[in-house]
């Protein structure tokens, strides 16, 4: 009976919210690692070198976030849904709309980097290696993320007519691309072991160093947020001005100095709500009405599974490319295909 008061107290004070979104974020960055695991053995299969066929987890195309903004254009200027890798367009779709919706939720809440970015700075704070990068330092790196957004912004939307597109979808750079970036972790270069070092040593120093700083997605999704009904709430009446909002904010943000947090970098993990020990201080809103507390991870994955499920029945999730032609195309995969 005590643990279940315990439990329940827990709940309402926000430590429950906090276990719940390590459990989600858990459970998507196993779902990854099981992909990842799938798509080995199909692409060992495709290349001839297994005997057993084991089916491709379309899913692995989250990781091709270039692509889908390619298919995203070629999908606005002609209606057609991008064949060659469908599931990446969707999966970018409903982060779009996440963003729009719910802030960066699909950061907070789903992307398996922003969970080993926590383990990193929860590491570095053991270490007492993390610090806060002083104004002048944070500002200019907050901006290198939308710098590179910019660019691509400009070299797919501005500079890509649909011939180029096209002619892009069907280049076997495009149609090996997930059998490349896994031939990029398996086996990866010496220059590649420095930047995936750097990029850890700096996690280690500098609170989610890859999200805060440099992921183009992330940036996206932080301009659409703004633009989005859903932000986090703060009560001055009730702030007893401890910071513990802003000590757990993956974002780094004053949250103790705001009377509403509208910042493109908040990512909805709500991890300050469920540190506030002032009841009813910190609230996530939706316009002007407040939200209960799971109402912003459940409205998270009801999206996410909601594309999901459109795209299964609506047949846009499964490639269109033919087995037998990713068989030859992943044996040149792994011999090396150049950027078009
Ligand atoms: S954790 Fe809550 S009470 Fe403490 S500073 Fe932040 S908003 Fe105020
Ligand atoms: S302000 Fe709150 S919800 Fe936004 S990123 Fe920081 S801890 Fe998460």
């Amino acid at each position: 009976m005590d643990k279940l008061l315990a439990m329940v107290n827990g709940w309402r004070q926000g430590r429950g919210m906090h276990r719940l979104r390590r459990t989600v974020q858990g459970g998507f960055a196993l779902f990854c690692l099981w992909a990842g695991y799938r798509f080995y053995l199909f692409s060992r299969w495709a290349a001839g070198r297994s005997p057993a066929y084991v089916p491709r987890p379309p899913s692995v195309e989250a990781f091709l976030p270039i692509s889908a903004l390619v298919s995203l254009k070629r999908l606005v200027l002609t209606g057609r849904f991008d064949p060659i890798h469908p599931a990446g367009l969707t999966i970018f779709l409903a982060a779009l709309a996440m963003g729009l919706l719910l802030r960066k939720g699909f950061c907070g809440w789903i992307c398996p980097v922003g969970l080993l970015s926590d383990i990193l700075a929860a590491a570095g704070r053991r270490l007492r290696l993390l610090r806060q990068p002083p104004a002048w330092l944070a500002h200019p790196l907050l901006a290198l993320k939308y710098l590179l957004l910019a660019l691509f912004a400009f070299a797919i939307l501005a500079r890509m007519d649909l011939a180029a597109i096209e002619s892009f979808q069907l280049s076997p750079y495009n149609l090996v691309v997930d059998a490349r970036m896994l031939a990029f972790f398996l086996a990866p270069s010496a220059a590649s072991l420095w930047v995936m070092g750097g990029l850890v040593g700096a996690s280690l120093l500098l609170r989610s160093f890859w999200c805060r700083f440099l992921c183009p997605y992330g940036a996206l999704l932080g301009l659409l947020a703004l633009a989005g009904p859903v932000a986090v709430h703060r009560n001055p009446g009730k702030c007893l001005d401890c910071r513990k909002c802003e000590r757990v904010c993956p974002a780094a943000l004053p949250v103790s100095r705001k009377e509403t947090v509208r910042s493109p970098e908040c990512i909805g993990c709500t991890e300050c709500v469920a540190a506030c020990p002032a009841p009813d201080c910190l609230t996530v809103k939706a316009g002007r009405r407040p939200l209960p507390p799971l109402a912003l991870p459940l409205a998270v994955l009801g999206v996410f599974f909601a594309f999901w499920v459109w795209a299964v029945l609506s047949g846009h999730w499964q490639t269109q490319v033919p087995l037998p032609l990713l068989q030859k195309i992943y044996a040149l995969a792994l011999t090396g295909v150049a950027h078009p």
